[in-house]
């Protein structure tokens, strides 16, 4: 075996990496480009929490699985698609963003029972149109108090919304079943 296809074998393994039950690397990684788009390995367990502590909670609130459009971008990959400099998609070991939808599910409905129905530690929620295409941003800051952030970004305006705290689903399941 070459060296090269080693450190495909290597890779392969990698990118089937789960980070919780329903997410793993490879979605966390995935890049339209010709480029690769590895995240480094010291933001591992920062994704690994975030899973665990966000995007798991969310498929469970919203009832449905969550599909990721853009979650980790290296430094190149964050310029090509136009994020800002300090955009939280480029992770740090300590804060990160995905871009979702879901499937069966409006955005705004989504955007509504997140910020509205959640007691979840989101660092700030966005509704972000652009261009005809709309999803929901959701970033997080590990271990740092959660601002709570609910914020609409229609095609150039920003708008802020209510992120009102909800206490743990446990003891308030009626209160997020279907809107
Ligand atoms: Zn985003």
């Amino acid at each position: 075996m070459t060296k090269s296809q080693l450190q495909g074998e290597a890779r392969l393994a990698a990118v089937r990496r789960q980070f919780s039950e329903h997410f793993t690397m490879e979605e966390f990684e995935e890049n339209s480009h010709d480029f690769t788009n590895c995240m480094p390995a010291d933001c591992i367990p920062m994704f690994e929490e975030f899973c665990a502590k966000i995007l798991e909670p969310i498929r469970e609130l919203l009832g449905k699985p969550v599909q990721i459009t853009s979650a980790y971008r290296c430094p190149r990959l964050n310029t090509v698609v136009g994020g800002v400099p300090d955009s939280f998609h480029v992770a740090t070991p300590l804060q990160c963003a995905v871009d979702f939808v879901v499937p069966g599910m409006t955005v705004q409905a989504a955007f509504d029972r997140i910020r509205l129905r959640s007691y979840l530690a989101i660092d700030k929620v966005i509704h972000e149109k652009r261009a005809g295409k709309e999803w929901l941003h959701v970033q997080w800051r590990r271990g740092l108090p959660p601002r709570r952030v609910a914020l609409i970004f229609d095609n150039g305006t920003w708008f802020k919304t209510e992120y009102r705290v909800m206490a743990p689903p446990v003891a308030n399941k009626e209160l997020w079943g279907e809107a």
